[in-house]
């Protein structure tokens, strides 16, 4: 007769410990049916499940405790029934989701919302990790960021989880992105991001603006753009027209000056490392794509050509096709093509209205500090921190990244 124990050890961390535990274990011939362990600021749960003939049972636990005595550990041990234990197997085949969570700093009101979230869909929590290092309580603030995965397992109940999310990651100033926990997710291989207000901080057509001496004119076409009013096309038309004249060789000066996001230059380094295919796809002007691209060695650059006169001076006009939105989602497939990538191993990171098309149709589409509308149509956003949250979105622990260099 063969009997299941679930052992459960908990107590000081100490190198060994499973070692000599095991020892035991081992010299009565235990078959581990499971066996997992967490680790908490130097405290560990340790939890084996084994299979063992029921002759030994009372000297193996015997043995244990005698074992856990010496290393000052506590031990615990229960009998696992074999229905029990097969409706447990049974149950292995549900789906699995990674839950991500991130803020500069966490609290319990925060993570209680999203736990009773979980329980809501009837989901069941397998894990819970921290991505992010261990955190200095004398930590400069602008540093400090903190980064939560929950892996779940089951199917949500209720259809407006996200929408749920959504509400309390408003209100209580968190991130987070739910996906499906498959190969796709942990393979992901192209990224393209868009390039004003999302790789850079500012737009550069309004810094073209500025130097031409139409700052203002230039605004009030972009803000009747902004109501709807004029479609991308002609508002973009429009506003380089009145560019005309300005000297191109301003470009260098502006590109040379551009604002660079908050964890662009740790997360292009990143991406770079683990060989990332990386393409800029904006609505913005090819000049500062390229600038940009070389800077960091990005793969592809997809933007709007401004056309320069043999006097050197914008001419007011554009070369070629017009990227737009629904030009921006056209791209992410063709490169994906390209690359043989699955578009489920695609990401898409933009900030504005024309950057949803290629958002809604990658793997992952992340708002980057987006407009309200563009947040509410995407899946997940990051706001609360700067662009290289979207490594935590991808699984890339701190501790991970501090094995490539110091980022
Ligand atoms: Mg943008």
């Amino acid at each position: 007769m063969k009997e299941q124990i679930l052992i459960r050890i908990t107590g000081k961390d100490r190198i060994g410990l499973t070692a000599s535990i095991m020892d035991i274990l081992a010299r009565y011939d235990a078959q581990i049916l499971d066996i997992g362990q967490a680790d908490i600021h130097s405290s560990l749960s340790l939890g084996i499940l084994i299979r063992i003939a029921g002759e030994n049972s009372g000297q193996v636990m015997k043995e244990l405790l005698f074992k856990a005595t010496e290393l000052g550990v506590n031990i615990g041990f229960e009998p696992v029934g074999e229905d029990e234990y097969e409706e447990w197997v049974a149950r292995q085949g549900k789906n699995r989701y990674i839950l991500t969570i991130i803020a500069r700093t966490l609290s319990a009101r925060q993570i209680s919302a999203v736990a009773r979230i979980i329980a809501e869909e009837g989901l069941n929590i397998d894990s819970i990790k921290r991505l992010t290092g261990r955190m200095s309580l004398k930590g400069e603030a602008r540093s400090v960021r903190s980064c939560i995965e929950f892996s779940v397992r089951g199917n949500p109940q209720n259809e407006d989880m996200h929408a749920h999310l959504m509400k309390i990651s408003s209100e209580m100033g968190i991130d987070f992105s739910f996906q499906k926990d498959n190969m796709y997710r942990r393979m992901r291989r192209l990224i393209c991001f868009d390039m004003d207000s999302t790789l850079i901080q500012t737009e550069c057509i309004d810094e073209l603006a500025k130097r031409a001496g139409v700052g203002e004119q230039v605004q009030a076409i972009t803000e009747q753009a902004m109501r709807g009013e004029i479609d991308f096309k002609e508002s973009f038309t429009r506003r380089v027209a009145l560019l005309k004249g300005l000297d191109a060789s301003v470009m260098q000066d502006i590109a040379e000056h551009l604002p660079i996001t908050e964890g662009v230059d740790r997360l292009m380094y990143v991406l770079k490392k683990y060989g990332y295919k990386i393409a800029i796809l904006s609505g913005g002007f090819t000049y500062f794509g390229e600038y940009i691209q070389k800077k960091y060695g990005i793969d592809y650059v997809y933007a709007n050509e401004l056309e320069v006169g043999e006097d050197g001076k914008l001419t007011g006009r554009y070369v070629g096709e017009i990227v737009d939105g629904a030009r921006k989602a056209d791209l992410l497939r063709l490169i994906a093509q390209t690359e043989k990538v699955n578009l489920a191993q695609t990401i898409a990171v933009g900030d504005g209205a024309n950057d949803l098309p290629m958002i809604s149709q990658a793997g992952l589409g992340i708002a980057f500090h987006a407009k309200p509308r563009v947040v509410a149509n995407a899946r997940q956003s990051i706001n609360t921190i700067g662009l290289d949250g979207v490594l935590y979105f991808l699984g890339f622990k701190d501790s991970y990244l501090g094995e490539v260099g110091k980022i």
